[in-house]
């Protein structure tokens, strides 16, 4: 057993409660590799940014769990040699979808959980939520639920349909199941392609597909029907047409990828969303510059060489997410 807090973790309700009073929101980047890892690090040291650091299954599959645990425990540690005294930074499961996994993260460091039970009938869903912080709360540790289905792809998480959260469940769905966080569904989506051509509106003048706008509406019943709870938005890459450019013109294939509006992101920071998944942004700014980079430099064949420009290219991006779209920077 492994508590979060021999690795210099934090939980997420301190952090969550001073967001959703303060106006603002926390970025929760997903990560996979040392080169994400250093990206997300520095940008929240320079940024004096929260972080929450997420690990999908996905990721644990590819990186290893334990190697992740011990990369979280490395972000803390280089956070402070980059001048950050106390840094504040989650280790959080994405979409965990048992109670076994859940646990497992909870014995091996993981500071947060997810546990994604979206998919089942409204009362197993509250059964299952309920039994994962039963556990996580004997640990402090701080669990994020689901209700509602978000449409797209993203590693073993994938629906074709989007179900939109039913504002008047929610009240009873936190309650029951104790969960610190709620996951909703408002029309965001996972993935690169968040929304089919058909289901856009084209920009007269750039001819760029529009995405149709977030459902506020529900966004704000569900506030008041939880006033100053804690809400999470998944899904909310803005799929920058640059770095899709930029793809596109070394090599890439991506046609009409499409996320959502940066100014949409802006307005739902403000309200009780207190966390913002981004995964997406972060895949594209890594394979933009490397395309660019081996395009450029074709002898090039030492990944220093163009993992260098990927890291900056990331970091640029989630200062970027920081400073201009969630509000989080100078918080701590
Ligand atoms: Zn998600």
């Amino acid at each position: 057993m492994t508590s979060y807090k021999e690795l210099g973790l934090v939980n997420t309700r301190e952090m969550f409660a001073k967001a959703v009073a303060g106006g603002y929101a926390i970025p929760a980047f997903n990560f996979n590799t040392l080169e994400q890892m250093q990206a997300i690090v520095q940008a929240a040291v320079e940024t004096k940014s929260p972080v929450i650091m997420q690990v999908s299954k996905g990721a644990r599959n590819y990186a290893n769990g334990t190697i992740l645990r011990y990369m979280a425990q490395g972000a803390v540690e280089y956070a402070k040699e980059l001048g950050c005294a106390n840094p504040q930074i989650v280790l959080h499961l994405d979409h965990g979808d048992s109670f076994e996994l859940c646990k497992d993260c909870i014995d091996n460091g993981f500071s947060s959980v997810m546990i994604d039970g979206s998919a089942l009938p409204y009362e197993e869903n509250i059964a299952l939520t309920k039994k994962v912080v039963e556990y996580a709360h004997a640990h402090d540790v701080t669990v994020e639920a689901e209700l509602g289905v978000l449409a797209g792809v993203e590693d073993e998480v994938a629906s074709e349909v989007s179900h939109y959260t039913k504002p008047e469940e929610v009240e009873d769905f936190s309650k029951r199941s104790g969960c610190d966080s709620l996951a909703i569904s408002i029309g965001t989506s996972h993935g690169a392609y968040k929304f089919t051509p058909e289901q856009c509106t084209r920009d007269p003048k750039t001819g760029k597909l529009v995405p149709p706008p977030l459902a506020f509406d529900i966004l704000h019943e569900i506030e008041k029907r939880l006033p100053g709870f804690p809400i999470v938005l998944h899904g909310s890459s803005s799929v920058p047409q640059e770095e899709v450019d930029t793809i596109n013109a070394h090599g890439g294939k991506l046609p009409d990828a499409v996320g959502i509006p940066e100014e949409q992101l802006r307005e739902a920071s403000k309200s009780a969303v207190c966390k913002i998944n981004i995964d997406s942004d972060s895949r594209l700014a890594m394979t933009a510059a490397i395309r660019k980079h081996f395009d450029e430099y074709p002898s090039h064949f030492d990944p220093r060489q163009y993992l260098k420009p990927a890291r900056e290219n990331m970091k640029k991006m989630y200062m970027h997410k920081i400073i201009d779209v969630l509000g989080s920077n100078d918080k701590l």
